[in-house]
């Protein structure tokens, strides 16, 4: 008899789980479980900002699918996924046409530039690994031009940068900013003064929602590293030249900046638009198993998948640590689905959140208690070796953990 085909579209952190713990749980002659992926490696999303602002070699934040998965019951595909089909039962990429018996999408997430004008071609967004790479690049080719350039014909917008959003990620990427600008100004003989770091905030506060305390412990590091704030300033145009700010019922405000990091807010991934389920912002908005509506061999998991905190009437945010968990969850319904019984609803368990200031520094609240500084910072980089852990074991985590607070 023909194995039923699990096929797993991504591996991001909910793809990853999801695959790891099938082939925990699901013998070789149970299921043919087919991963494809764009690239030979995962990356991890949360390590990004370290990598767009040169704090961490990008290469660090990658390592192989291989390394971590059972080949033995594994088909990898290294491909883009180009059409998802539910009605067909259908997935097509650039390494040919691929049917199943059940699907996963774990695509993940890409940046939200809500229609503004000029982003799409102005703005950098810290979306992957290789466009933190270009990234980085990028503002380091603006210190070493700005440095070469004649006297007096010095373009001083190359070093203003601005990143749009103080919401986590733009909040983590300045934190590492921060430490990374005097880097920079030493090595090209920049005075720090001519840098401007100005991060720009739609709504009335840093980090909307977040613990105010906290909030202002951010505020007062990030800008004793030079980083400037305009907050209750929405960004509503970028251009070559620079960005429009609204700062007032009428009034605007041009920056002059040849770097726009767009951190304002993430949506799924495009190819959900492209299929017959219906999707906000690319999220589709699924079952308590993690089914999508109406389809009992699709499941959605990790950014694409959007839920309800019921407790809280308003969605679960799109993190790493939901993602991951869904992928434990998705992986046991398929089991119990192969097994002929019944699924069991995703109920998150959530322990809390930190947001880093850099390598050195952090805020969070962790099982309910606030932390901050060296505490916060140690706390952080034990929730990333917990994510490697649960992914590739000690193998893993040695081999590509944080260590240096330890
Ligand atoms: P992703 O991790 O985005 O993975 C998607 C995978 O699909 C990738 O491997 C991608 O290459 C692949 N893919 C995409 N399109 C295709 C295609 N067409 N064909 C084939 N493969 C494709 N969350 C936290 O909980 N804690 C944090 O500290 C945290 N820090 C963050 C820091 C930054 C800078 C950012 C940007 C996000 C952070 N998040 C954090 C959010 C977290 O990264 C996301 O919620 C998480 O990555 C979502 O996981 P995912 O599996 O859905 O997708
Ligand atoms: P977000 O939606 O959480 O924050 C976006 C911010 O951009 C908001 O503060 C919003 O007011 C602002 N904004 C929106 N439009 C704007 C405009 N026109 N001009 C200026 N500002 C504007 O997005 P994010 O920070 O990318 O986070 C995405 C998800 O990833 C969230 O769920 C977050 O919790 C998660 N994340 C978690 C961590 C962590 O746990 N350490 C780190 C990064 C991201």
């Amino acid at each position: 008899m023909k194995r039923p085909t699990i096929l797993v579209l991504g591996a991001g952190y909910g793809g990853l789980m999801t695959v790891t713990n099938l082939q925990k749980k699901l013998g070789v002659n149970e299921a043919e479980i087919v991963l494809i992926n764009k690239n030979s490696y995962h990356y991890e999303s949360t390590w990004l900002h370290e990598a767009a602002a040169g704090t961490l070699e990008p290469n660090e934040v990658r390592y192989e699918i291989k390394d971590v998965i059972d080949q033995s019951k594994v088909n990898f595909i290294q491909a883009e996924v180009t059409k998802i089909d539910v009605d067909e039962k259908v997935v097509l990429s650039t390494a040919g046409e691929h049917t199943y018996d059940y699907l996963v999408i774990a695509l993940g997430f890409e940046g939200e530039t809500f229609g503004i004008p000029g982003l799409e071609e102005h703005a950098f967004s810290i979306a992957n690994v290789l466009a933190a790479r270009r990234i980085r690049d990028h503002i380091e080719y603006q210190f070493s031009t700005w440095a070469t350039e004649q006297e007096g014909e010095r373009d001083d917008s190359r070093l203003t940068f601005v990143v749009g959003g103080a919401g986590f990620t733009g909040i983590e990427f300045l934190g590492e900013l921060g430490n990374q600008v005097p880097v920079w100004c030493d090595a090209y003989d920049v005075p720090r003064e001519k840098v401007r770091v100005i991060c720009v905030e739609a709504a009335p506060m840093v980090l909307p929602g977040f613990d105010p305390e906290l909030v202002d412990y951010a505020v007062a590091q990030l800008e004793s590293k030079g980083i400037e704030f305009s907050i209750g300033t929405p960004l509503v145009e970028a251009t070559e030249e620079g960005v429009k700010i609204k700062t007032g019922e009428e009034e605007f405000e041009f920056i002059e900046t040849k770097t726009v990091v767009w951190a304002a807010g993430v949506r799924g991934n495009r190819l959900i638009e492209e299929t017959n389920i219906e999707s906000a912002r690319a999220r589709v908005r699924v079952e308590p198993d993690l089914r999508a509506p109406g389809r009992e061999d699709v499941f959605i998991v990790g950014d694409c998948a959007f839920m309800i905190n019921e407790a809280e009437n308003r969605p679960y945010p799109p993190t790493a640590q939901i993602a991951m968990q869904q992928g434990q969850q998705c992986a046991a319904n398929i089991a119990s689905l192969l097994a002929k019984k019944p699924t069991t609803a995703f109920v998150p368990d959530l322990k809390g959140s930190v947001c880093s200031l850099g390598s050195d520094d952090a805020i969070g609240v962790v099982f309910g208690k606030k932390v901050t500084g060296g505490t916060a910072s140690f706390m952080k980089k034990m929730v990333d070796n917990r994510a490697l852990f649960m992914v590739g074991g000690l193998g893993l985590t040695m081999k590509k953990g944080k260590f240096d607070l330890l």
